[in-house]
């Protein structure tokens, strides 16, 4: 079965509902060619469901200067708009990434990356205001195709603070048993063969292929790599798709549901 992130993301923007009075703040730092690619697909996602968007290169600042941009951004925006986010697109120096992390309340923070939305995804007595849109993605489509997570054994590849660390959070308060690999695992195709959902967030092409896997298994593909032929994930799909019960093409599974996520996080506030 594939995992149709497309079309599934289609059918839920149908389905939110969206206040004429929410807005997306991108800050971008730079010219990195995939995060233009990035910004342009969270652009088009606003304006498919009908929210403001407002992209904002910014100059070069000092960190103090930056946190008073923000802060006086996030002001002004209280006072105009009904439900808005902001977030900050990586890659961009860690000075920006931390000032942000650090001055953005949670509720504005619709990446869930900032220091409190992250602290409370960890606490149990804590819920966070909102979740990253990566795993929130990977558990909506899950779910939206009937997969199990209750007791199954979760293997996640990758420890990324915006994908695997929260998603193995995630998953455990779903119930799953979780087990996180990544670059310095030992026999690592051992522990994947356990695995009855399989994550691969790595960003290393086609790395996952069919000898690392046992029958049966459903695969999420997280990887966007870039390579000579084209865009492919961090699995080998075709050589894997005849032996798993579940997978996720690339493009079109993930990348898709991150989109939706995120505009989710920006309208159900
Ligand atoms: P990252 O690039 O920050 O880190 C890579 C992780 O992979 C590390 O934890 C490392 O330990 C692990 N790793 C590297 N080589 C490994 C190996 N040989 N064996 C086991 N583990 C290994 O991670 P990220 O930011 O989560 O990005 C991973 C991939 O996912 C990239 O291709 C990125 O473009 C993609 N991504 C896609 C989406 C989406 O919406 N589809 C969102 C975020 C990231």
């Amino acid at each position: 079965m594939i995992l149709d992130g497309k079309v599934l993301s289609d059918k839920l923007y149908k389905e939110l509902n969206v206040s004429k009075r929410s807005k997306l703040i991108i800050l971008t730092v730079g010219e990195d060619p995939a995060s233009k690619v990035y910004v342009k697909n969270k652009i088009k996602a606003c304006e498919k469901v009908g929210i403001q968007h407002e992209h904002i290169t910014l100059d070069d600042m000092t960190e103090y200067e930056f946190a008073t941009y923000v802060t006086d951004l996030i002001e002004s925006n209280v006072k105009s708009v009904f439900n808005f986010g902001i977030i900050l697109q990586l890659p961009a120096p860690e000075k920006y990434v931390k000032v942000f992390n650090m001055v953005v309340p949670p509720s504005y923070d619709v990446d869930g990356f900032g220091y409190w939305n992250r602290l409370k995804l960890y606490l149990e007595e804590e819920t966070p205001s909102h979740y990253p849109a990566t795993p929130r993605g990977i558990l909506t489509l899950l779910d939206n195709y009937e997969i199990p997570i209750i007791g199954k054994h979760v293997v996640i590849i990758g420890r990324s603070e915006i994908v695997g660390k929260p998603l193995a959070k995630m998953m455990m308060n779903r119930n799953a048993t979780v087990t996180v690999c990544h670059s310095k695992t030992e026999n690592l195709e051992k522990i994947t063969k356990t695995a009855d959902i399989l994550v691969v967030a790595i960003g290393k092409p086609k790395f996952i292929n069919s000898s690392h896997i046992k029958d049966g298994v459903t695969i999420i593909d997280v990887g966007i790599n870039r390579t000579e032929s084209g865009l492919c994930g961090d699995v080998d799909f075709d050589d894997i798709k005849d032996k798993c019960y579940a997978i996720t093409p690339v493009p079109g599974g993930v990348g898709p549901m991150t989109v939706y996520s995120l505009i989710e996080n920006v309208v159900i506030q």
